[in-house]
């Protein structure tokens, strides 16, 4: 998935001071080894989702990552390098919808996969926040600033809809990003706790529906308070940990 340059890079510290740069931290042995687990972390989550239904990284989401360059705090695409080695392991074309609700665009992930029919990509983002040269994505929606927890559910609930009319995915890989919170220092969105717990809530229903498993990652999240953010991911993991109850108890 990664050019072998770009990793061999991450890994020695021979890393182009340009890419460096655009990732937004400095290299040490420590950030290298941190994204190489980050991705290991989601590989484990798809895993146990296909055999058990729903799992989750406590790390990862770094959709800036292109596979032969990082940015915006992303080394590499952990969910990209999943959906990949999911579909080399367990099945040749391996449908996987990467249905992404950080706030920011997955522009590394639109780019990775834009030519690859057995991967879809969605993403729900600030149409003015970063990455301001956006990569169309399969399914893009772009949101005003100052969106708030109605329309936002309203259009996710229209791209869902437009996903399971256009895509029939064996695996989701979720990108719950706590930033478009409302105390979000670089969201500009205006979701309410209630409304982001719907979102997740909304997403794991889908998937639950359509008996589609799901693995989730944690993605952004940048609150003015950091106990604010931590409440976000807190509720989401709430919810997935329901969900993976329902999907344990489900005849299989
Ligand atoms: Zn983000």
């Amino acid at each position: 998935m990664h050019t072998p340059d770009y990793i061999q890079a991450i890994a020695d510290g021979s890393v182009d001071p340009k890419i460096l740069r655009e990732i937004g931290f400095p290299w040490s042995a420590a950030m290298a080894e941190r994204a190489r687990r980050s991705v290991g972390a989601t590989i484990a989550a798809c895993r146990t989702a296909l055999a058990e239904g729903l799992a989750a990284n406590i790390a990862g989401g770094t959709h800036h990552a292109y596979a032969d360059r990082g940015g915006g705090f992303c080394v590499f695409n952990d969910a990209a390098v999943a959906a990949r080695l999911m579909q080399a392991q367990v099945r040749r074309g391996l449908q996987v919808a990467i249905i992404d609700l950080d706030v920011h665009q997955g522009n590394g992930s639109a780019h990775i996969f834009r030519d690859d029919p057995t991967v879809f990509t969605l993403s729900l983002h600030g149409q003015k926040n970063f990455p301001f040269r956006k990569q169309p994505g399969d399914l893009d929606v772009d949101l005003p600033d100052g969106t708030g927890d109605a329309a936002y559910l309203e259009a996710l609930e229209h791209a869902l809809d437009a996903l399971a009319q256009r895509f029939d995915p064996a695996l989701v890989i979720y990108l719950a990003g706590a930033d478009p919170h409302e105390g979000d220092r670089l969201g500009r969105l205006k979701l309410t706790w209630d409304g982001l717990e719907a979102r997740d809530r909304r997403v794991f229903d889908w998937a639950w529906q359509r008996g589609v498993p799901l693995a989730l990652a944690m993605a952004g999240g940048y609150g003015h308070r950091i106990e604010d953010t931590v409440q976000v991911q807190v509720n989401t993991f709430r919810a997935a940990s329901d969900y993976a109850r329902r999907w344990q108890n489900r005849a299989r």
